[in-house]
């Protein structure tokens, strides 16, 4: 005959082996998400390429400039060299040199900010991959520590689980179904204590003649209320 004591021990064996095996599906989903890893990895990703651009255009930016000073330096020498001597060629050309010289002020400008631009991003990108050194190392030491407690996790469920084969093989089928079914049905908790008269299971209060029946040990009783299999220690 089944006990309630022999389903609140397999109950207490479920419980262990529900905690076994979150734990190791935990464990699991960890090791196969390097998401710290990944994360950092496409932002370096992106900030590289921005990196790159900024550095194209400041190559752009600087050929340009030069390219504006020597004309610079050619209206320069149109200006002062004295084979211009008309007063209007002699006005155009200055107003050219003067936009030119312009031109050449907002390029260096431009080159200042785009400097300053790269040397910010090159530092922030050498903090990236310093970020990143460390994450792999800690990652390495993680990963180690995962499957290390895998491991320990395969073999404690192997034990668990041997123990309540041999359980359930001395235990009636219908009363293992019954069980089954409530610990499906009442969030995990098939068998409830009864304690100071109360059932553990939905904290109601026990009538006296339901409270003997259990103290008695003789059948299964059901709590009236929630319908727990009742289990006096
Ligand atoms: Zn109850």
């Amino acid at each position: 005959m089944t006990t309630v004591r022999q389903m609140f021990a397999l109950q207490e064996l479920d419980i262990i082996l529900d905690r076994v095996q979150n734990d190791h599906r935990k464990a699991e989903h960890e090791l196969n998400n390097g998401e710290t890893i990944g994360n950092l990895e496409a932002q370096l990703e992106r900030d590289s390429e921005r990196l790159l651009e900024t550095e194209l255009k400041q190559r752009a930016t600087k050929l340009e400039a030069e390219s504006q000073k020597e004309r610079s330096e050619t209206l320069n020498s149109q200006l002062y060299g004295g084979e211009v001597t008309n007063p209007r060629d002699l006005e155009s050309l200055e107003h050219e040199h003067s936009n030119v010289l312009k031109l050449v002020e907002e390029h260096e400008a431009a080159l200042t900010e785009i400097t300053q631009k790269i040397e910010d991003a090159q530092t922030k990108k050498n903090e990236l991959e310093s970020k990143l050194g460390e994450a792999r190392a800690e990652w390495e030491v993680r990963q180690a520590q995962l499957q290390a407690s895998l491991k320990e996790l395969r073999v404690e469920r192997e034990g668990f689980e041997g123990q309540r084969t041999k359980l359930t093989e001395v235990l009636d089928p219908v009363s293992l179904e019954h069980y089954e079914k409530l610990r499906k049905s009442k969030g995990g908790l098939a068998v409830a204590r009864v304690q100071r008269g109360l059932c553990q299971g939905c904290r109601m209060s026990l009538p006296t003649h339901q409270q003997q029946r259990v103290r008695s040990g003789r059948q299964t009783v059901l709590c009236s209320s929630c319908g727990r299999m009742l289990f006096l220690s």
